[in-house]
């Protein structure tokens, strides 16, 4: 049966008008969806006769919490979400000044690669659907009550190896119905499937891209993101130009510190060229150890004396505040650690 949160609003208003029904309950059923009802009769403002005729025909999918996790620093909660198959999921809610921020999942683990992730040591085992995507977001703020206000898909898996449903959720996730989330409040984190980068540019979607880059040179990059054997630096960048092009927003570039591998002020500099001219912003991330792989993050000094170079150079940067220290808030790695994946 059809899960009404894989639809995109205009494909609801058609399934209604398909039962006979008029068009403006789409915005009815939208909304209560969006709120996080999880069966026909809590949607009060419709007939029992329609609510009979939905029960028949269609789904409302729903995402348990199997565990919840709250830094006792700073909030951060970290949800593993069970799905419908028994597969589960993580989501993070992380609060900033400027708003509360969702970092959610776009598969069931990855097949992307990276040496230094724990989320694709499993490989991928399936996409997740739009609604799984969306209702991280609502059973996250069903549970908080409160609004989320920014999203980053930046939780387990690549969004742009599940493109169309990642497009489908987007757009959802800002439909003024429902979550209401501006495009300006969203970020995409991809550790570059070129051609995809291309396609999203076409969407014209006002989002943020953010590139998981982690290295200033080809060598460095083929030995920690086997997807650079795909795609080399310089056609990502080229992409990335494009993107900017089109969409006129500043890509966001996320680089992990990874002590010995990509910490010197030669990387610094060589990451600088590469990155010259452009409208971008670095990210600078210590790397966070993940017991299957050996990878450390260098120290804080470190850490800031790579900062200051980049900033010398001219480039944009900052390194990036650790949230959820305590609850291990990262991604990936409550999901290895449950029994039930
Ligand atoms: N597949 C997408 C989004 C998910 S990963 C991507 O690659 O961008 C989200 C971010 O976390 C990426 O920048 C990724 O490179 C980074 N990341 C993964 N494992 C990490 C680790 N152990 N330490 C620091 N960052 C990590």
């Amino acid at each position: 049966m059809i899960d009404l949160k894989d639809l995109e609003y205009g494909e609801l208003c058609d399934f209604l008008t398909g039962l006979g029904e008029a068009k403006f309950r789409a915005k009815q059923i939208f909304s209560w969806l969006s709120k996080g009802v999880v069966s026909f009769d809590e949607m009060t403002d419709i007939s029992k006769e329609l609510r009979e005729k939905l029960e028949k025909s269609a789904h409302i999918s729903r995402l348990e919490i199997e565990k919840k996790l709250v830094s006792k620093i700073d909030k951060t909660t970290k949800y593993l979400f069970c799905l419908e198959d028994g597969n589960c999921i993580e989501s993070v809610v992380m609060y900033y000044k400027h708003g509360v921020t969702i970092c959610v999942s776009s598969q069931i683990g990855c097949r992307m690669g990276c040496r230094f992730c724990a989320s694709t040591i499993g490989g991928r085992v399936r996409n997740l659907t739009s609604g799984e995507i969306l209702n991280q977001i609502i059973f996250a703020e069903k549970d908080l009550g409160e609004r989320i206000s920014n999203i980053v898909i930046m939780g387990i898996g690549e969004p742009l190896d599940n493109f169309s449903n990642v497009i489908k959720f987007l757009h959802n996730a800002n439909n003024p119905n429902g979550l209401n989330i501006g495009y300006r409040h969203i970020s995409l984190s991809t550790c570059g499937v070129v051609p995809k980068i291309y396609e999203l540019a076409e969407q014209n979607l006002p989002i943020t891209l953010s590139i998981s880059l982690h290295a200033p040179d080809d060598s460095i990059r083929d030995s920690i993101m086997p997807i650079n054997h795909k795609y080399k630096i310089e056609e990502l960048i080229k992409a990335c130009k494009e993107y900017l092009k089109r969409t006129k927003r500043r890509i966001s570039f996320e680089y992990a510190l990874i002590s010995g591998v990509n910490d010197t002020a030669e990387n610094a500099d060589e990451l600088s060229r590469l990155l010259s001219g452009m409208l971008c912003h670095v990210n600078i991330i210590p790397v966070n150890s993940i017991k299957e792989r050996e990878y450390v993050s260098g120290d804080k000094e470190n850490i800031r004396k790579f900062c200051e170079r980049l900033l010398k150079n001219g480039i944009n940067a900052t390194v990036r505040r650790e949230l959820g220290r305590d609850i291990n808030a990262s991604c990936g790695q409550l999901r290895r650690n449950s029994t039930k994946q």
